[in-house]
């Protein structure tokens, strides 16, 4: 199957005279006819369902898509994209040791990875993601687990060269864990350049519609966890009656450990309510990525031309740093988010959003309605001018999260904006 035939029919095949759609299996707890089946299924629970804290037919049809889509042998749905985050982690390292990340991530993910794991005993190294390779090389410690980084990351929007992570973490003998939440797998699909585990926050362009959070793990099977890095994985699990889990699932291990061990014990699973919304966005993933790039191409085009504006970041065009790092990551289109500066600052930059009718202020991105955010007074409102400007945002700066409307409307809403500032 194309992606796109992926996007409707991966994950469920209805068979004679059940339902054409995924339905919604509302129900805690399944129905054994024996004890002895009971007991079989605590042996191996991947033989049947047990419990819907960590498995339900919904939403293992929903991962089974999104692993169909990112070429990954198998996935785990999560409560949310910071759940993913976390699990995608902790599913490999323990206190005492440490990972490095590119300073480029979501800013959520900065708190968990600086604040939150280093409480656990986790520590996180960052590095500069255009960091020359032996920069990077030294970073590693001999504690060092995993790399992680963003294809295109949430708000900086600069784009990750996977294949030089790759090659490096793979170097160490430790994996590479691709944040794909922006490009999706329509426009980007990491593990064919050299992630071994891929993580989405779902409640972006995945969900699409602005109704559901949500988050994914997904695992390429690639990673070999039985270098000698990884003890948890080749000697007995306690909590399992000593289940080994690189000789009992094989290329699976990541990610039936992570279920198993991590969703049994932290219990951060979707519903099969929530699940079946974020289907419902999926299967028309592949037609909004598609428009998404071509709006927010004709207004990040606009905008580079208005006199008004300062600066335009968007990957997609010609004059930005990242443009030859997009065409090879994401020949399709730089997804549907854009941050300018416009001149005059802060006041400016409230007046004119305050002067936009269709885009609403939202503090969300990749809506299927267009909508903007002034990082100066919402997500970094606790800083100071001068700390604004040490980490790259100016008061001017906005950022546009391109919706699906007709895009003359949208560029039409933006006029009038700047005809209502000096
Ligand atoms: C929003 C976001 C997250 C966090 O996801 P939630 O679903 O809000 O928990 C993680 N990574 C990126 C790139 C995001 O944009």
């Amino acid at each position: 199957m194309n992606i796109e035939t992926k996007c409707l029919h991966a994950g469920y095949s209805p068979k004679n005279t059940e339902p054409r759609v995924v339905p919604i299996v509302q129900s805690t707890t399944y129905v054994y006819d024996s004890t002895d089946d009971v007991a079989a299924v605590f042996d191996d629970p991947t033989k049947s369902l047990i419990y819907s804290r960590f498995e339900n037919p919904t939403v293992m049809a929903v991962e089974e898509k999104i692993a169909a889509l990112e070429g990954g042998i198998g996935a785990m749905c999560t409560s949310s994209g910071q759940a993913a985050s976390l699990c995608s982690l902790l599913n490999i390292l323990q206190s005492g040791d440490s990972f490095i990340s590119t300073t480029t991530i979501y800013g959520g993910t900065v708190n968990l990875f600086a604040v939150t794991l280093k409480k656990l005993g986790i520590e996180c190294i960052f590095v500069d993601p255009d960091a020359p390779e032996d920069e990077i090389r030294a970073a590693f410690k001999p504690n060092t687990k995993a790399v992680f980084g963003e294809t295109l990351a949430n708000p900086a929007l600069s784009v990750l060269d996977i294949e030089k992570f790759a090659k490096i973490a793979h170097e160490n003998d430790v994996p590479l864990i691709i944040d794909n939440t922006f490009p999706t797998p329509i426009l980007c699909r990491p593990i064919e350049h050299g992630a071994d585990i891929v993580i989405h926050s779902t409640s972006k362009y995945m969900d699409g519609h602005a109704v559901q959070v949500g988050g994914v793990i997904v695992d390429a099977g690639t990673f070999n966890w039985a270098n000698g890095k990884f003890p948890e994985f080749t000697e007995p699990d306690e909590s399992y009656h000593g289940i080994v889990y690189t000789e009992t699932y094989g290329k699976a291990a990541y990610i039936i450990k992570a279920r198993m061990q991590l969703m049994r014990d932290f219990g951060c699973y979707p519903s099969a309510q929530s699940a079946f919304y974020l289907n419902l966005g999926l299967e028309t993933l592949h037609i909004r990525m598609k428009q998404y790039c071509e709006n927010a191409k004709i207004v990040s085009e606009f905008l580079e031309a208005h006199d008004k504006v300062e600066s335009v970041n968007y990957p997609g065009l010609k004059s930005n740093k990242y443009n030859a790092l997009a065409e090879k990551y994401l020949p399709l289109g730089s997804s549907g988010v854009i941050s300018f500066v416009i001149k005059g600052g802060r006041n400016n930059a409230i007046k004119f959003m305050d002067s936009l009718k269709l885009a609403s202020n939202e503090v969300h991105v990749a809506d299927i309605r267009t909508c903007v955010l002034h990082p100066a007074s919402a997500t970094h409102r606790q800083l100071t001018d001068e700390q604004l400007v040490a980490c790259g945002i100016n008061g001017g700066m906005i950022r546009f999260s391109v919706g699906l409307e007709n895009v003359e409307d949208i560029l039409e809403d933006l006029r009038n904006a700047f005809d209502a500032i000096d």
